[in-house]
């Protein structure tokens, strides 16, 4: 047995050499049929432990991006002790294939570890060091941007509110002080993604692949669906939501009486657009706030869900509200050795933010599921295609709960019009994610032309043109033709994005199936989680009550379910 340190104290794991006498026990004990359940459960714990000392020095730089400590260790951790972790772990994964494991919630998992000995090479870690450092570079250009609005310095999480407003003028005037900043930043992004592309690509070299996309599809586990199937999917995204998000933005466009849309009234890289109410939302102004009513929602939906979600506030699992020097964006981490899970987010009192709490509590409740169900590390990683349909999958069973009277944060007709706003949200993000996933299609299959920038923008304004129709861009073209650089997944995550298209699909039917049995809906959501990676994407899609399919016909009878939806709800407000 190994004995493992209680707690994790980072300043403690910066050096390979605290991790070396672990594996190295591990690589060389004799492995017998009697004790490979010890081996395994061994290597488990201990890989839990590594993956906790990643993530807690991961979550700590992102609390504070101008700290130079945790930035240290960070890098340390990623760029020091992750290539020899990764070197043992080769070894032990060879020696594990050789074994006789019949365990059928182990097949899957035996499945990926095949595929990962097969595509590891020694030569891609630094690699991998080298493109961990351009990415902090980028967050932190892009973490470090601020601009002054009457008097005071705001990020861009905090420029993005005024995109919200009411008023037209703000509204333009937000989308100009966030525009401005990036395109002040335009050479440094176009430096950084080519380095990046080319990086990747000889990583596929490495590999004995024609491209990073075939690196990418391999790495991701992309088991269940080929790039032709992506490519149908835009098809049908182009046949099904296109129209949809048409008339969404037709009907807004009337209401407001305009003669047209403009770029602020629809920023879909920021998930931003126009709404035809005088005021947005106002539902939390604390931390506080938004943890208790989160947490009535979720006990009111499950007490079980309740309780995870209290255990999560009570052990510091949270931190919420936006403030100078956070990264960007909101996520759900998982801490695998104290097996809980820990959320981050940049609140400032929307609707959106009640949105986003909703999303990564579901993503919390399925790491809380996993780590407490499963026992090997192996066991515990799901596809992440279907991580996104616990996430998504949450968003919408707990939508009924966001009035007052069920813990949430409105009235009733308040929570008809956040409802209407997410649903629509929801149709209008698949002609984006189509637009992010053709790019990278694009990028990472046309290397040396992708490597011009030029050519990356003109690539970004033809999909973009294809995809994202009703706003007139004139006098801004350049602008929209740049907009790949405002995504951090295509700089940071190749290919991490059609995902979210998939489980929204997956999501959809958890939403569908809630109407006719909400209980059944909630237990087979809540079963599918419990999973983790012992079953094949479709087959956890299945376990949810939801089909893996993205033709056309399917996508355009979810369209008519979520519009119809859209169509009751609104009948509830005035
Ligand atoms: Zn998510």
């Amino acid at each position: 047995m190994i004995e493992l340190p209680q707690t994790i104290d980072v300043v403690n794991y910066q050096e390979w050499q605290t991790f070396e006498p672990y594996y190295t026990e591990l690589i060389e004990r004799q492995v017998s049929a009697e004790n490979q359940r010890e081996w395994l459960q061994d290597w488990s714990d201990l890989t839990r432990f590594w993956q906790e000392v990643q993530a807690y020095t991961s979550i700590q730089r992102t609390l504070d991006t101008g700290d130079a400590e945790r930035e240290a260790a960070y890098l340390a951790v990623v760029k020091e002790v992750r290539p020899h972790v990764e070197k043992a772990e080769q070894q032990l994964k060879q020696r594990l294939l050789q074994l006789q494991i019949d365990d059928a919630d182990m097949q899957v998992a035996l499945r990926n570890l095949r595929d990962e000995v097969d595509l590891f090479r020694e030569e891609n870690l630094s690699i991998r060091s080298e493109l961990v450092e351009l990415s902090t570079d980028y967050d932190k250009t892009v973490g470090g941007l601020s601009a002054d609005w009457d008097g005071e310095l705001e990020n861009l999480n905090q420029l993005a509110v005024h995109l919200d407003s009411p008023d037209r003028a703000e509204r333009e005037r937000g989308w100009h002080a966030i525009m401005g900043l990036w395109q002040s930043i335009k050479p440094k992004a176009d430096a950084i993604y080519t380095e990046m592309l080319a990086k990747r690509h000889q990583m596929a070299k490495n590999a004995k692949l024609d491209d990073h996309r075939q690196y990418a599809f391999r790495t991701r586990k992309r088991f269940s669906y080929s790039p032709e199937e992506c490519y149908q999917f835009h098809d049908a995204i182009e046949a099904a939501f296109v129209p949809a998000v048409e008339r969404i933005l037709e009907r807004k466009r009337k209401a407001l009486g305009y003669d047209t849309l403009r770029p602020w009234e629809w920023v879909p890289e920021m998930g931003k657009v126009v709404s035809t109410k005088d005021k947005p939302l106002t539902p939390f102004a604390s931390e506080e706030q938004l943890t208790q009513q989160s947490l009535d929602i979720f006990h009111n939906l499950d007490p079980e869900l309740g309780h995870q979600f209290a255990h999560m506030a009570e052990g510091g699992m949270l931190d919420l509200m936006t403030r100078q020097g956070k990264a960007m964006g909101a996520y759900s981490h998982s801490l695998p050795y104290r097996k809980l899970p820990f959320i981050f987010m940049n609140a400032v009192g929307s609707g959106r933010n009640v949105q986003t709490m909703l999303h990564e509590a579901g993503h919390a409740f399925h790491g809380y599921s996993v780590m407490r169900n499963q026992p090997l590390v192996w066991q515990m990683r799901a596809p992440m295609e279907f991580n996104e349909v616990a996430s998504m999958g949450m968003e919408m069973l707990a939508a009924p709960n966001l009035t007052q009277d069920r813990g949430g944060f409105y009235s009733e007709e308040e929570a008809a019009r956040h409802r209407i706003e997410h649903l629509e949200k929801t149709l209008i993000f698949f002609p984006y994610m189509a637009v992010v996933d053709a790019f990278q299609h694009w990028v990472y299959t046309n290397v040396d032309a992708a490597s011009i920038p030029a050519n990356l923008n003109a690539k970004y304004d033809e999909l973009s043109e294809r995809f994202l129709p009703g706003i007139d861009w004139s006098g801004y073209e350049e602008i929209r033709a740049t907009g790949w650089q405002r995504k951090l997944h295509i700089f940071r995550y190749p290919f991490y994005y059609i995902e979210y298209g998939m489980a929204q699909v997956g999501a959809y039917q958890v939403y569908r199936n809630s109407l006719q049995d909400h209980a059944k809906a909630l237990a087979d959501y809540r079963a599918a989680l419990a999973l983790g990676g012992t079953k094949t994407l479709p087959e956890l899609f299945n376990a949810a009550g939801a089909e893996f399919r993205f033709d056309t016909p399917f996508l355009s009878e979810l369209v008519e379910f979520i519009e119809h939806e859209v169509a009751q709800l609104r009948e509830q407000t005035t």
